[in-house]
């Protein structure tokens, strides 16, 4: 029998780059760009030829990543998602510098701030977390999908973070649940809504992986990569921030020109194995 470390070793991650400029030509926007799945996804798109624009509130992370891709292809934005006017500006600043918008990657989202059990969890923790991971996500889609009909984008396309709490029960708060469970219902009525304009609308949902976001929270990578094993997540593959990168490339691109409504989980199986953890 082949050692697991063999697999390991071929499987990991999946950041392999593609083969070739899979959005040539595209122009994208993704909010968290500055850290994390956003910052993966950032330098996945630009390798694979699409002008982007970083739009976050961490504006010194934010520029030396556009800094560090190093070259008009790529550009910082401050711009807070629950904030429409931010949002309307981002967007048109996008249209104006680039020409046009085809590819809007909803992505930023926070935690809230101890896991918490609704026995405990203030209100003004909940309207938070809505505020940012849903509403935030509502509007980037709203301005973006107003400036795709307007223009008459060919092919446009709508993306979201999700997470895989959205299909397992007892992965994170009630509060944060209710936030990402949102940007499902969102993703299910713009599909129906917006497939008359040719623009797709899908969402990416992780789970398992060690980002700013996990870290902040003193969460120890060991910690939850042996704790998934134990689970029986896909043994001997580390999920890292490029393969959800990876997953928005393919949904983003025209592999995926018949995707629209889906929610993409990836999880290493972690939610089939465990349809619940509490
Ligand atoms: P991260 O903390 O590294 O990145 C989140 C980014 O969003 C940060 O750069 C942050 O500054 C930005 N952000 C926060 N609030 C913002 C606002 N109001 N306006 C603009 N930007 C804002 O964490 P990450 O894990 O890369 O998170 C990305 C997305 O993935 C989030 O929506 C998160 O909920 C989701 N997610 C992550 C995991 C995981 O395992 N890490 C699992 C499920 C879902």
């Amino acid at each position: 029998m082949q050692d697991i470390s063999d697999f390991s070793a071929q499987m990991d991650n999946g950041s392999s780059s593609a083969p070739s400029k899979r959005l040539e030509g595209k122009v994208a926007i993704i909010t968290g760009g500055a850290s994390g799945i956003g910052a993966a996804t950032v330098k996945r798109f630009h390798e694979n030829g699409a002008k982007v624009v970083i739009a976050d509130v961490q504006d010194k992370i934010g520029q030396a990543l556009a800094d560090k891709l190093g070259d008009s292809n790529v550009c910082y934005i401050h711009c807070d998602i629950s904030n429409e006017n931010n949002i309307i500006d981002l967007v048109d600043t996008t249209v104006t510098k680039y020409g046009k918008l085809d590819i809007m990657y909803n992505n930023a989202g926070i935690m809230d701030r101890n896991f918490g059990s609704i026995l405990d969890t203030p209100k003004s923790d909940l309207e938070r977390l809505l505020m940012i991971n849903t509403v935030g996500s509502f509007l980037g889609a709203k301005h973006a999908a107003k400036v795709m009909v307007r223009e008459k984008i060919n092919k446009g396309c709508i993306l979201f973070t999700a997470s895989a709490c959205t299909e397992i029960g007892g992965l994170c708060s009630p509060a944060y649940g209710v936030s990402k469970y949102g940007i499902l219902g969102l993703v299910k009525n713009l599909a129906a809504e917006l497939g008359q304009y040719g623009i797709r609308v899908n969402c990416v949902s992780p789970y398992g992986l060690v980002t700013g976001m996990s870290r902040n929270k003193g969460v120890d990578p060991a910690t939850i990569e042996a704790k998934l094993s134990e689970m029986g997540n896909l043994r001997g593959v580390v999920l890292k921030a490029e393969g959800i990168a990876n997953a928005a490339l393919y949904l983003a691109s025209d592999e995926a020109s018949y995707v629209s409504g889906q929610n993409l989980v990836v999880d290493g199986g972690f939610s089939s194995v465990n349809p619940t953890i509490m």
